[in-house]
């Protein structure tokens, strides 16, 4: 197909799926919400933070590389660090003390909702989708402030025992601290010295200090559990996210044991006797292979039913799960390395008994299905194509205001790169003879055993923010779906007979 036609399925992908999100009954979004504070770093910042810490500390604790930031020297370190190198990085805090002293000291320039589960439900929620039944475990006055003031937006609540909805600015925890975490950008060219080092900034970037306070749980009380059947009925699916903020081991004794336990009873309860119950979970780079495993083999297999990833990502999940050849070739940006990532994308999905695999890259999505997945190959492209339209809009103008925006991302044309590299795709798959150039044609190829959908998709040349365009991507690919999806509630079919 030539980009022109493509573009064409892109109005009709569009204009059928805006139609049908009126369907979508409702979805509940966890766990992972958090403030972003940003700040820009300029000369006059940097110099005046050097001197409050004080060169000689700064340099001594440049050379041990902090891993984690325990006080203003750690942080000082890893910020000049980052800035000698022009790399990003993220650097996690487990107390809350270096926000008071960066708001003593630095303070932000401007502070938004961040977080894969609280960026996915401002979205869906302000896309118009029916109810958007968030969750945030550590719901603080500061956090409930960054959600939208949509009508159709609610947070569960206990009040005398029983759960009721509420919009998340009147359901916060008065005594709960917010998670803040702090992004500092920093631009090339900026110079300043340190105990007798002059650095000049290479290039743009950024460093994330990660606020990861010891009360942070992936976990939800058990009173409330025990009503989430309440809520069954409001939603067709789940977005899931935020799970590598499990650790290995807590200070009261409990385990990732525990969490992982208790992430799995939440999928179930809200499973139900629901067999369309559509579970999504939104994968991230998780350093800690013990709970990028069992993240993996523990919550996501068997009991989740669709995976939504980028490219580094799914080289992470394959090497935990044993195949690191497959996984290097994965990122090795080689000719093949697309051909690598279809075969890693079909690996997740049998080995995680999912029914499907989404992975984003820059210029093209990959969706590999499982032949019983209730919806057809037709259907799914469409999903790939408005979630493509749907991160453009969001790149393009930084955030979107409601869903008639998306005609903004529409105008944004199909990426060349993208479109020649699902040739070099098709190139592969007709000399396996798995496919015909023809079969090809249209981005949806039958496999023996699973279905392969793929689209060039619509790159923003100069996008205004590029944070959380891969949550976009996956709960617009996800809402697309639901929004298509026969609705069949088991549990009230067996009551009726
Ligand atoms: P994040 O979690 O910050 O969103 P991800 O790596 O999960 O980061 O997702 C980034 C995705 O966003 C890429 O895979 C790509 O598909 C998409 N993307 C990045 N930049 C652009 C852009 N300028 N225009 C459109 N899509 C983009």
């Amino acid at each position: 197909m030539e980009i022109a036609d493509w573009e064409k399925r892109y109005d009709e992908a569009v204009s059928t799926v805006k139609e049908q999100l009126g369907n979508v009954q409702g979805v509940f979004v966890a766990y992972n919400s958090n403030v972003d504070a940003m700040k820009h770093i300029r000369e006059s910042d940097i110099k005046k933070l050097i001197s409050i810490v004080g060169c000689r500390e700064i340099h001594a604790r440049i050379s041990q590389y902090p891993r984690e930031i325990k006080d203003p020297v750690d942080f000082m370190a890893r910020l000049i660090i980052a800035m000698r190198d022009g790399k990003a990085a993220e650097v996690p805090t487990y107390t809350t003390d270096i926000h008071d002293w960066l708001m003593d000291n630095l303070v932000f320039d401007s502070a938004r909702m961040g977080g894969q589960a609280g960026i996915i439900s401002n979205l869906l929620a302000t896309i118009g989708v029916k109810n958007i039944i968030t969750y945030v475990p550590w719901l603080a006055r500061e956090q409930a402030e960054y959600f939208v003031d949509s009508p159709n937006l609610w947070h569960p609540v206990l009040e005398n025992g029983t759960l009721v909805l509420k919009h998340p600015k009147e359901a916060y925890n008065p005594d709960q601290k917010p998670k803040i975490n702090w992004i500092l950008e920093f631009s090339k060219g900026l110079k300043f010295g340190c105990a007798g080092e002059e650095y000049v900034v290479p290039r743009d970037n950024r460093l994330i200090i990660s606020s990861r306070p010891k009360w942070i749980r992936i976990d939800m009380m058990p009173e409330m559990y025990e009503q989430l059947s309440d809520i069954r009925e409001d939603i067709d699916g789940a977005i899931l996210a935020g799970y590598q903020m499990i650790k290995e081991e807590y200070e009261d004794g409990t385990t990732y044991r525990d969490y992982v336990e208790h992430a799995v009873n939440v999928i179930e309860r809200l499973k139900g006797c629901n067999p369309l119950m559509r579970i999504h979970v939104e994968f991230t780079s998780i350093q800690n292979k013990v709970i990028r495993k069992a993240l993996l083999t523990d919550i996501v297999k068997k009991h989740v039913t669709s995976l939504g990833l980028d490219t580094v990502e799914v080289a992470n999940a394959l090497n935990v799960l044993g195949h690191e050849e497959l996984a290097y070739s994965v990122i090795n940006k080689g000719e093949d390395s697309i051909v690598s990532l279809y075969e890693g994308a079909v690996r997740l999905l049998k080995e995680l008994e999912l029914q499907r695999v989404h992975i984003h890259s820059l210029g093209y999505y990959i969706c590999v299905a499982a032949k019983d997945h209730p919806l057809s190959v037709d259907d799914q492209r469409q999903a790939l194509l408005f979630a493509s339209a749907l991160a453009a809009t969001q790149a393009t103008l930084g955030s979107i205001r409601d869903i008639d925006d998306i005609s903004v991302g529409l105008e944004v044309p199909v990426y060349d790169q993208g479109y020649e590299d699902l040739i070099e795709l098709e190139k592969y798959l007709v000399r396996r003879g798995i496919c015909s150039a023809e079969d090809f044609e249209d981005g949806c190829i039958s496999v023996y055993d699973h279905d392969l959908i793929i689209v060039p998709s619509k790159v923003v040349n100069d996008p205004v923010a590029t944070v959380g365009i891969g949550d976009a991507i996956s709960a617009g690919a996800f809402i697309a779906l639901l929004a298509k999806m026969p609705k069949i509630n088991e549990c009230k079919i067996t009551e009726v007979a």
